[in-house]
């Protein structure tokens, strides 16, 4: 009923969040925590403190009308763990690329230039995390779970199951839905998790966690997904066509699209989304190089002073440092910001329209490898705010260009929690 609220949770990098959301889509409570800067104790049991705090600081009168949870971690954050959820090793975050001595393993598994040939790569993480394991006798294999599949089992007790957004860097073939014959022939001593699609219904919350956390016994915990594609589900896009930029330190693209696309060179690849796929690329381009030679002030004064209709003479292709992978594979390229004119704010329009050109080329790159043609954009980031840069960009997209009406991942992870009980609703693909 519209009395239904419906709560996303989103283990990022830096901390978590919680966004409860009603029936049409608004926000009705939220709260956040930070990790501790130096851990006090185990990360896994610092993410389960976090969970259960933050939980407990939505407001008890919206708890109480929670119909279901979604959550999402930071995408490759695994861990393993035993028959009871009791983890066996300190986890491996997301950037931890201790996975390289494994690498040869990878390539020894898996077909060329497949995602999980990364040092990071949640494959690489679980070979790793094996061979440090201790052999114990007749134990049962441990079960590999990632962070967001391990705070869910917490919520509904159910051991071993994952989503295949989680999953894709594990090796799941998302096109086919099912684990590749490839990893199955590996025979690795570990429990792989049962793979769901992102936001299905998996079980009711533990009803004695729910009696304490003042969270009704029907209350449904779902598959979750990454912070990402979180990030992207906040901004509401649903049809092929659409695309959020993200305009942070870095530039980041994802398309939503008919057509499945992989380049694995390039590092684009594609996400399933119900019927659709989500086509990302990012390039090393983006407000880090922007912060290198302005404030956050000086940005918004200056571009202030820009003629958004007219082209910069400047070709400058901006990098924090030499090398790119997307839209141009080259892991040498030069950054290109010369000449610089004494102006400022000539010299800032360079630079945004630079970064722009690469947003559009990035885009066409997409369309060339046969993903749907783009529509629309919405912006998230920093660089969302700037109206001046947005014009650049929609004259240079040549599509309208508008801000995300929401980029909070937990925000998005609220939408998938609500699709759950509303199949036909929300998501629509
Ligand atoms: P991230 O989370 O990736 O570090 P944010 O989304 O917080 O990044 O965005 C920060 C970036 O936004 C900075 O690199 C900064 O250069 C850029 N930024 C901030 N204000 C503006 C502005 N008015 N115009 C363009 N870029 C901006």
């Amino acid at each position: 009923t519209s009395l239904h609220t419906f709560l996303g949770i989103d283990f990022g990098t830096s901390g978590a969040r919680a966004i409860a959301i009603s029936a049409s889509g608004e926000i009705v409570a939220q709260a956040s925590l930070p990790f501790p800067s130096v851990p006090s104790s185990a990360l896994a049991e610092i993410w389960r403190d976090t969970l259960l705090a933050l939980i407990a600081q939505i407001p008890a009168e919206i708890r109480q009308t929670l119909a279901a949870i979604a959550l999402d971690g930071t995408s490759s954050t695994v861990l393993l763990c035993d028959d009871a959820g009791i983890p066996l090793a300190e986890p491996l975050l997301y950037n931890d690329a201790r996975g390289a001595a494994m690498l040869d393993q990878v390539t020894a598994i898996a077909p060329p230039q497949h995602t999980v040939l990364s040092a990071t790569s949640s494959l690489a993480k679980l070979l790793w995390l094996l061979s440090t394991l201790p052999l114990a006798q007749n134990a049962p294999p441990p079960h590999l779970l990632h962070q967001a599949d391990w705070l869910a089992f917490l919520l509904h007790g159910r051991l071993g199951l994952s989503d295949y957004h989680n999953a894709l860097k594990l090796g799941y073939d998302v096109g086919a839905l099912r684990y590749p014959d490839w990893l199955l022939a590996a025979n690795l001593p570990v429990q792989l998790p049962q793979i769901n699609a992102p936001g299905t219904a998996i079980a009711p919350i533990l009803p004695d966690l729910g009696d304490r956390l003042g969270i009704p016994a029907t209350c449904q915990i779902c598959a979750g997904t990454t912070d990402s594609i979180a990030a992207f589900l906040a901004s509401g896009a649903s049809t092929p066509g659409q695309a959020v930029t993200s305009l942070g330190s870095t530039l980041v693209l994802k398309l939503l699209s008919t057509v499945r696309v992989e380049d694995a060179a390039s590092g684009i690849y594609s996400h399933r989304l119900g019927n659709l796929w989500l086509v990302g690329g990012a390039s090393n381009t983006g407000g880090a190089v922007l912060r290198q030679f302005f404030s956050d002030a000086e940005l918004a004064a200056l571009s202030a002073q820009i003629d958004p209709s007219r082209p910069s003479p400047q070709d400058y292709y901006p990098l924090p440092k030499p090398g790119d992978r997307f839209p141009i594979n080259d892991p040498n390229l030069p950054p290109c910001l010369e000449p610089r004119p004494d102006n400022p704010v000539e010299f800032l329009h360079g630079l945004l329209e630079g970064i722009a050109r690469i947003e559009a080329l990035g885009y066409r790159r997409l369309a060339d490898l046969g993903a749907t043609p783009l529509r629309e954009v919405l912006t998230a980031g920093g660089g969302a705010q700037n109206e001046v840069w947005t014009n650049v960009r929609s004259r240079l997209l040549q599509v309208p260009v508008l801000p995300s009406p929401h980029t909070e991942a937990a925000y998005g992870t609220a939408r998938l929690a609500r699709a759950a009980l509303q199949p036909d609703g929300d998501f629509g693909f």
